[in-house]
């Protein structure tokens, strides 16, 4: 009472009389009509014309009856003393501030007591973050992009991954796949926003090496330079060995600069090796070597990717040249060896090997190329948006068609073919090509070269004899270092985001091996499907245009075809782009709930600390939870 000194204080239970007369429950009482009694009583007005105003807006029955008890229940006193004047207010920062502590205190009712349920708040895991091979912290990136701190977004990323900037431009983006805005209108852009934050955002200082333990890291692909990065931030001094003269991998031998641009590349890796890392390449190690490397170093990681092309019999092509494998072709034409001005070229094969080698082949001078694959375009391994590209420059895919032979004529050679039909699913889950019998189906394809790209294997005969490969078990039969294998070589799971995350696991394993300290996560929140999220809270949007150099130039560059998002400098539209993001299952205080509470018991903490239940005076409605967008709020008994 000494908050109300000077004043006429009146109570009444309206909950009580309320739930009593059926109005509302316990949890959520309905207590305005019964109220209207009281305030009449307590105002000094007449019960006959209270009553006539409800019956007047159709509020008879239980709403009278509780207005009149209600009427004779209420009491009221004089508090002695002097009236205390209330707390100036400060202007609010944002309209929701309208509901935060500095509008006066709670009611002194403390509500809370008639709850069942109380709200608390969860973070789920975005689906994006959980499929990205990278393990890259998705949702968190894309939230700093959202307010602008690109710098923040490529901290994030650099967690998990040494390269956004080759992510953001050929990683086939399982993460947009599995986007639940995907369900609203149109997935959001996750590669172009990774893009964007590696090109806005500032590097961090790299870190010295602070450990006596020295690594070796054998390969320097995506899982090479993952494993050498991560390792090195743990103060690791690592030794990076490549046969090669220069570092990369497929990203540098197989991988057209179109999609890729060397300093892009570059850049990354020069990123990488300045957190003192030792390079030496040109070296091709053998097993020997592999068995000297683990007496010489603490520990050894091989990443040597997948060196063992397929091969196809096409019989003997007579004066014709023989058929080129795809990356060698690649090489070729990376290092300028190869022209193909007016030739008809025919690639076999549906992989990232048949698109850039059919694209590469264009772009050196042939006039006419063909894709041939046995399945159809749906079954093709290549990334979606090259074989979309690819037809955009005018490659002609030749679907259900198999290659037979290839034999000589007056006009160059004849790749004879067998078209094929789609049959029951074989072993790897795709439907059978099983030869179509029809006379027709046999049919002869003019070419001037034929370039195989029918998939790899990797070699293990560098490693001691007997080894069994399983990422993240170190090899038995060294007497030496603990011996770590990953990326395709181990794997073949064929994109570079998932040889960065085995870079990541590798780092761990071999720091929990050498250190004793365990940096994998204990535990994974549950993932936030489709269903936590309100979509009839946002509105739709389409995707932000992303520019792209016109099919006619792309015929004859290497110029890089895809520039990034269209809109504005700075990163204007991966900041638009970002704003799309629904933010699943991990709250971005967008104050909904603390708008929604019909009690205003949310207070949002000082420098978006995230928002506080005052549970003294919620009431457990659940209003929150049904407001939060994005699945942040649960509801869980008392
Ligand atoms: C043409 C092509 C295009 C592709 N396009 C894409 C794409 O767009 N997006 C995508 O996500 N994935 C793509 N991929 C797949 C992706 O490039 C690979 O999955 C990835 O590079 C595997 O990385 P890695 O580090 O395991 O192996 P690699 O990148 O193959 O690197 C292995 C490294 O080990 C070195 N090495 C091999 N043997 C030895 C030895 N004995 N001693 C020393 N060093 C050795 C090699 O020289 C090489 O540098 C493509 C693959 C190809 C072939
Ligand atoms: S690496 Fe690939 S899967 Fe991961 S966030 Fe980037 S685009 Fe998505
Ligand atoms: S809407 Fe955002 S948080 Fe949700 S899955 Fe898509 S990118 Fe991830």
């Amino acid at each position: 009472m000494e908050h109300f000194t000077g004043r006429k204080v009146a109570t009444i239970d309206a909950t009580s009389i309320a739930v009593a007369h059926g109005l509302g429950t316990r949890t959520v009482p309905i207590v305005n009509t019964t109220m209207a009694g009281a305030i009449a009583r307590a105002l000094g007005l007449s019960l006959t014309d209270i009553l006539a105003a409800l019956e007047h807006l159709n509020f008879t029955g239980s709403n009278e009856t509780c207005a009149h008890e209600a009427f004779k229940q209420v009491q009221s006193r004089n508090v002695a003393g002097e009236i205390h004047q209330p707390q100036k207010l400060t202007a609010p920062a944002r309209a929701a501030d309208m509901f935060g502590d500095n509008l006066g205190g709670m009611p002194k009712i403390k509500t809370g007591s008639w709850a069942t349920e109380k709200p608390e708040r969860r973070e789920l895991t975005p689906p994006c973050n959980q499929i990205c091979p990278a393990g890259n912290d998705v949702r968190g990136f894309i939230d700093a992009v959202g307010k602008q701190d690109f710098d923040g977004a490529l901290q994030i990323l650099l967690e998990t991954s040494p390269l956004p900037a080759v992510c953001g431009r050929v990683c086939p983006a399982p993460c947009m796949d599995g986007c639940n805005r995907a369900e609203f209108d149109e997935s959001v852009n996750v590669r172009e926003i990774e893009r964007a934050a590696a090109e806005f955002g500032t590097r961090p200082e790299p870190t010295r090496s602070t450990r006596d333990a020295a690594i070796a890291v054998v390969g320097s692909g995506p899982a090479g330079l993952s494993t050498t990065y991560q390792l090195a931030k743990l103060g690791y001094p690592v030794t990076l060995i490549e046969a090669d003269e220069e570092l990369g991998g497929v990203l540098r031998t197989g991988i057209p600069a179109y999609r890729l641009p060397r300093d892009v590349l570059d850049e990354e890796i020069d990123y990488i090796l300045r957190h003192d890392v030792t390079v030496h390449t040109g070296c091709q190690l053998k097993r020997e070597d592999m068995l000297r490397l683990s007496r010489e170093y603490q520990a050894v990681f091989v990443a040597t990717g997948l060196q063992n092309v397929s091969d196809l019999d096409l019989g003997e092509a007579g004066s014709i040249t023989a058929p080129i494998q795809g990356l060698q072709f690649l090489e070729n034409v990376r290092t300028g060896n190869e022209r193909l001005d007016d030739q008809r070229v025919i690639v076999i094969g549906g992989g990232n090997t048949a698109m850039d080698a059919a694209r590469s082949a264009l772009r050196i001078g042939a006039k006419e190329v063909r894709v041939v694959y046995r399945r159809t375009r749906s079954e093709m391994p290549a990334i979606f948006e090259e074989i979309e590209q690819a037809i955009e420059e005018g490659i002609i895919l030749d679907e259900l068609v198999s290659p037979v032979r290839l034999s000589d004529s007056e006009n160059g050679s004849l790749l004879t073919c067998q078209g094929m039909v789609l049959g029951p699913p074989d072993d790897s889950g795709r439907p059978r090509p099983i030869a179509d019998t029809s006379p027709e189906a046999r049919f002869d394809l003019p070419c001037d070269l034929v370039i195989l790209a029918l998939g790899q294997s990797h070699d293990i005969s560098i490693l001691p004899e007997g080894s069994v490969i399983k990422e993240g078990e170190a090899l038995l039969g060294l007497s030496g270092a603990p011996f770590y294998v990953g990326g395709d070589f181990a794997t073949n799971e064929g994109t570079v985001s998932a040889a960065i995350g085995c870079g990541v696991r590798a780092a761990r394993h071999i720091h929990r091996t050498l250190s004793g300290e365990d940096l994998f996560p204990t535990s994974a929140e549950p993932v936030a499907t489709s269903e936590v999220i309100k979509f009839h809270r946002f509105e739709h949007q389409p995707r932000e245009a992303i520019n792209t150099l016109n099919p006619a130039t792309r015929q004859c560059s290497f110029d890089e075809v895809h520039l990034g998002f269209e809109a504005g400098p700075n990163g204007a539209g991966a900041v638009s782009e970002a704003l799309r993001c629904l933010s699943c299952g991990v709250c971005n205080q967008c104050d909904r709930c603390l708008e929604y509470c019909p009690e205003g018991i949310l207070r949002r903490e000082a420098n978006d600390g995230g928002y506080v239940f005052d549970l003294e005076y919620c009431k457990g409605c659940g209003v929150c939870m049904t407001a939060c967008p994005r699945g942040a709020i649960y509801m869980t008994g008392l």
